[in-house]
């Protein structure tokens, strides 16, 4: 018995129709949605990023522009370029590609986009409503993580759930996502003590710790659920015995198939879901600035 592999591809891809659909609908109320990226400096990573979310937007109908500034720009142009698209009335969603060069400060900057065009989630506006479960702009790997979650279709009503990350962006807000749902939420962390005794008691676990591969078949139980957020390039041996990078998670998914009862593979789980949450956020933001409901 091996589990059920999640395919997050095939779930973002439906979800894109959907979207596609309702744009189609409702641009006949008006301009179509659009998604303004701001990417600062010339990191490649960001970049590739960038080209491939103009391709999604793309695919659904949206607009994408994406808003260049120099490496060298101080907090001060920066904090211009999203007041402009602030109050820029065709624009209604607002990301910032990061890592921001050293001189810039993260937080300041994110927390200046409009609560309202915040499709990342992660304002404090948004976080703030998140918490109280008012409708909010979810960060979207939270809302991909919990996305792959409910295409097992399972109850989450009373199930032990446990969240290996306390994130701004992923642990935090999809512990919220479950408790909303009626789970009972074990949330880890680095100083959690015996990590293994809490993950081996889930039935639904999610892991977003950053670390290559951490949880192993000893920390997860027969037929637990288990949604890996975990990205990351590894180096190891390839068929003709040379060392090549290959693509890992946070969980071990070899050693993890056999004794899980779903899974999503990385690659190929919770990463193109993601970037679909955030078309999906663009989506909801147009509709509310149209009022579309
Ligand atoms: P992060 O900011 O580095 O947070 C990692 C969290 O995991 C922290 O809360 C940390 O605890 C905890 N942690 C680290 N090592 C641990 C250990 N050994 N045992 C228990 N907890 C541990 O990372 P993030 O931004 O949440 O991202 C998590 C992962 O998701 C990364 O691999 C990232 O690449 C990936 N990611 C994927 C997507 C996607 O679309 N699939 C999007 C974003 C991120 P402390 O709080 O105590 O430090």
């Amino acid at each position: 018995v091996t589990a059920t592999l999640i395919d997050g591809n095939a779930l973002a891809a439906g979800l894109k129709l959907k979207l596609a659909d309702e744009v189609a609908a409702s641009s006949k109320h008006g301009r179509p949605p659009s998604l303004a990226a701001v990417l600062i400096g010339e990191e490649p990573a960001a970049a590739a990023y960038a080209r491939s979310q103009a391709r999604h937007a793309a695919g659904v109908g949206m607009e994408y522009r994406l808003c260049r500034l120099p490496a060298e720009c101080d907090m001060t142009a920066a904090a211009e370029a999203i007041a402009r698209l602030n109050s820029d009335a065709a624009v209604d969603g607002i990301m910032l590609h990061l890592p921001l060069p050293a001189q810039l400060d993260t937080f300041s900057l994110q927390q200046a986009v409009a609560p309202r065009k915040d499709v990342e989630g992660i304002g404090a506006a948004n976080l703030g409503l998140l918490l109280m479960g008012r409708d909010a702009l979810v960060p979207c790997t939270a809302a991909a993580a919990f996305a792959c979650l409910q295409a097992t279709g399972v109850h989450l009503a009373g199930r032990e759930a446990v969240v290996v990350g306390r994130s701004v962006i992923v642990g935090k807000p999809l512990a919220i996502l479950l408790l909303a749902s009626h789970a009972t939420v074990t949330q880890c962390h680095t100083r959690t003590r015996d990590l293994a005794a809490h993950t081996r008691r889930a039935e639904i676990l999610c892991v977003a710790a950053g670390v290559p591969e951490l949880i192993g078949a000893d920390h997860v139980s027969p037929g637990t659920i288990v949604i890996d957020v975990g990205m990351h390039r590894v180096s190891g041996t390839g068929p003709d015995g040379t060392q090549q990078l290959r693509t890992a998670g946070d969980v071990q998914l070899e050693a993890v198939l056999p004794v899980a009862g779903a899974i999503t593979p990385v690659p190929g789980g919770v990463g193109p879901v993601t970037v679909t949450m955030l078309l999906a956020n663009t989506v909801k933001a147009w509709r509310q600035s149209l009022r579309l409901g």
